[in-house]
């Protein structure tokens, strides 16, 4: 296979822990599906409760008065209930509330469930109109299709219905008669075709997030994902009156490695280059690839000062690296430029960028392997040679 595309597989490949919990998910894939399972769960908080009201006359028709209006009240109980869920799950609802939510909501139609058992006195064999009763543990674990949950969150939300439909059987003392066994083994196998589709929607979503966000080459965050993230990044300093930086990489005498060695070595030296880098920042830095042989960090709550030593120890650091350039042992070495600039009120994303920008072009312009600070309203006068020669 071609070694870019063996890559780009490799960079969107999912392992196990992937499906198994959200632990290993990046942040903004959380938020992602965060939103996505707050609003498939508002959605079905706000049918379920329709439906569930809409049932209501035929309880009233076909049960006994008592039993009717019993189980009527606890139907317009559990609508006002599912009506609330879904109105506290807003936007700004993170993925633990939102894991919550959907316990809550689980937990709502079983309590339901065996609320209308209890008023039907656990039955033993269902006939009539109460077999109706019979199908809601089944229809609990098949509404869970819809969301794209990892293996651990559906795991929960099934153990809550299986756990109430095995005391309602406990209780009405048929446990482990014919009719119970093969109910249970009904709704494991539609449990198993539930969990099934909901692990094919979160592989579905995350792959395609994926292909969506990342840089093919060097797995990191491409350009359009890292200008999102930084512009919010860059909004939550602003409102806390945090500093934000800028580090703009260019590696030097890039071209010259290609057309030495061929574009082979020079894709495996930026993918040296970014895993590299990567060991070397902290967890809320953002790190991505603006184009080429061009990678911007963005530094939230780093003054100018802390920027200035950041640029200085990775150039520091990169000089000294070796990175690999094919299967024997063979290594080569790299320099880069860094423009480097701080965030000043009135400042916007691209006003950084492209002062950041310019810093790079001075660095240049003074020999390369070195790194610049453009504070606001720095004239850099060698602009014009840059427009010349680009
Ligand atoms: P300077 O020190 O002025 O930055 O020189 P340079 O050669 O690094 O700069 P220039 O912008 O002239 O060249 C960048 C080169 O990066 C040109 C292009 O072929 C190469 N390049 C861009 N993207 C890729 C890529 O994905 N893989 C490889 N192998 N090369 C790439
Ligand atoms: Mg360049
Ligand atoms: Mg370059």
């Amino acid at each position: 296979m071609h070694d870019h595309q063996e890559q780009l597989l490799k960079t969107i490949r999912l392992h196990i822990p992937d499906l198994w919990s959200a632990r290993t998910h990046s942040s903004s894939f959380k938020n992602t599906r965060t939103g996505y399972l707050r609003t498939r769960t508002t959605m079905l908080s706000v049918v379920w409760g329709i439906l569930i009201i809409l049932w209501t006359p035929f309880d009233l028709i076909f049960l006994t008065d008592h039993q009717g209006a019993s189980i009527a009240i606890a139907r317009i109980v559990l609508a006002i209930y599912l009506f609330s869920l879904a109105r506290f799950n807003n936007q700004l609802s993170t993925l633990k509330q939102v894991q919550w939510y959907m316990s809550l909501m689980v937990c709502g139609l079983n309590l339901f469930y065996l609320y209308a058992i209890s008023v039907l006195e656990f039955p033993v064999v269902y006939t009539g109109f109460e077999y109706g009763y019979t199908l809601l543990p089944i229809l609990h674990v098949a509404i869970l299709t819809i969301l794209p949950v990892t293996l651990k969150e559906s795991f929960y939300l099934l153990v809550i219905t299986a756990t109430t439909q095995l005391f309602v059987h406990y209780h009405s003392g048929h446990i482990f008669t014919p009719e119970s066994i093969s109910d249970y083994w009904l709704q494991n196998a539609l449990a198993l075709m539930v969990i099934w589709s909901q692990l094919s929607k979160l592989y579905m979503l995350m792959r395609l997030y994926r292909q969506a966000t990342l840089d093919p080459l060097t797995g990191v965050y491409n350009r359009r994902m890292l200008l999102q993230l930084a512009q919010k990044s860059l909004i939550k300093c602003e409102a806390r009156n945090a500093p934000f930086s800028v580090l703009f990489f260019d590696i030097d005498k890039f071209k010259r490695i290609n057309d030495t060695w061929g574009h082979g070595v020079g894709d495996k030296v930026l993918r040296g280059f970014t895993d590299f880098v990567q060991t070397k920042i902290r967890k809320t830095d953002l790190f991505g690839r603006y184009g080429g042989e061009e990678f911007v960090l963005f530094l939230p709550h780093c003054n100018q000062e802390m920027a200035l030593s950041i640029a200085e120890r990775m150039q520091r650091y990169i000089r000294h690296l070796e990175l690999p350039m094919n299967l024997d042992q063979n290594t080569l070495k790299i320099t880069t430029c860094i423009g480097i600039s701080t965030y000043s009120s009135g400042d916007t994303l691209s006003s950084l960028i492209e002062r950041a920008d310019r810093a790079l072009y001075e660095c240049k312009d003074s020999g390369r392997d070195c790194y610049r600070f453009h504070p606001v309203g720095y004239k850099y006068q060698g602009n014009e040679r840059r427009k010349a020669y680009a």
